[in-house]
């Protein structure tokens, strides 16, 4: 969704690496670009994909929400449907974002607000999920952002932090999960340097296990991981 509005950070390239690895695997995969003036058509789709952008753009985005789009999140964020949702795209599954020119209204999706911190929270990160997987359900990537986003009551986060901000820079909470569905703040691209991760969306896009999925080489998927870990400071 929004992939002119919501695409800082290169958040593109975890399109990208998707492709990859369903090309890799003979796995079709059609990406269709939902922009403000396109449908979101819920039973043309197996998983959304919303990347970060400035608090400007979201805006927009947060106009087009209301036009019913939010709605389709609600329902998709609600059945744990594949959804991964970046920085600022996971701000609008939220409530609202009270950024600092003014309230921008989210598709109250998921149990979550985000209000302006007093300062960036900006740098390497790293979170311990229960999601398993080889790196024992450790993510890494990058984090730059001014909302702190508290969940509310009952709400999962995705992780926890190990290293970095994450939510708040606080509560050591990182992201929000329901099911396949994902919030979270880290960039990177996140699933080129947690490649596992894309593999466990692909499985869920399609129904099947992750380890059901036809194995690929992973030495420089494992390297970039690592070195995203190391980033943070941690061995991976
Ligand atoms: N504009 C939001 C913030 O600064 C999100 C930024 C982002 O997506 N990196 O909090």
């Amino acid at each position: 969704m929004y992939p002119d509005q919501l695409n800082i950070y290169a958040d593109r390239g975890n399109i990208r690496f998707l492709e990859m690895r369903c090309a890799w695997r003979g796995i079709e995969l059609e990406v269709i670009r939902v922009g403000p003036d396109q449908d979101l058509v819920e039973s043309a789709i197996d998983m959304i994909y919303i990347g970060g952008g400035q608090d400007r753009d979201q805006a927009i985005c947060a106009q087009d929400l209301a036009g019913g789009k939010a709605e389709t999140l609600r329902n998709w964020f609600a059945a744990g449907k594949p959804l991964l949702a970046v920085c600022g795209g996971y701000q609008l599954l939220g409530s609202h974002y009270e950024s600092a020119k003014g309230r921008i209204q989210g598709a109250g999706a998921a149990p979550l607000s985000t209000r302006t911190g007093a300062k960036r929270l900006i740098g390497p990160i790293a979170i311990q999920t229960d999601l398993g997987g080889p790196t024992g359900g450790v993510l890494a990537g990058f984090e730059n952002h001014v909302g702190l986003t508290e969940l509310e009551t009952g709400a999962v986060p995705l992780g926890r932090v190990l290293a970095g901000h994450g939510n708040d820079g606080e509560s050591g909470a990182e992201g929000v999960r329901n099911g396949a569905a994902i919030g979270t703040y880290l960039h990177g691209p996140l699933l080129p340097k947690n490649w596992w991760l894309a593999d466990w969306l692909i499985a869920a896009s399609i129904g099947i296990e992750a380890e059901d999925l036809p194995v690929l080489p992973e030495e420089l998927e494992r390297n970039a991981h690592q070195s995203a870990a190391n980033a943070a400071g941690i061995s991976g």
